[in-house]
């Protein structure tokens, strides 16, 4: 699983906002239902697409809209955001002391 923003990798059981999304005919027989496709957002992601103006198009902003409820419900999701920053930041060496670099945990780079 990756966030479909910045394609970081989601481990099993890691903080991360899911969509699940279906289609479903209605009045028509008979009735078809499409797979359940699941989207992933990291925390940072969710936040910063929460915090930022409206993307274009119907299905984005119906999206967007779900993910500034959860992140403008509750102040969890953007903990996970900032304990995810700060362990990032924490991984970098302190100006004016060795620079020895340490082996980052795995999945935990930011590819710019
Ligand atoms: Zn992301």
């Amino acid at each position: 699983m990756r966030c479909l923003r910045c394609n970081h990798e989601l481990e099993p059981g890691q903080k991360s906002v899911a969509l699940y999304m279906f289609a479903q005919t209605v009045g028509i027989k008979p009735r078809q239902k499409s797979a359940a496709h699941r989207i992933s957002f990291c925390p940072q992601c969710s936040v910063s697409l929460a915090m930022g103006p409206p993307p274009e198009g119907a299905l984005n902003t119906a999206a967007w809209d779900m993910i500034r409820d959860l992140v403008g419900s509750d102040p969890a999701l953007n903990r996970a955001a900032w304990e995810n920053l700060s362990g990032i930041l924490g991984l970098l060496p302190a100006t004016g002391t060795d620079a020895t670099p340490r082996s980052a945990p795995a999945g935990s780079y930011i590819e710019f």
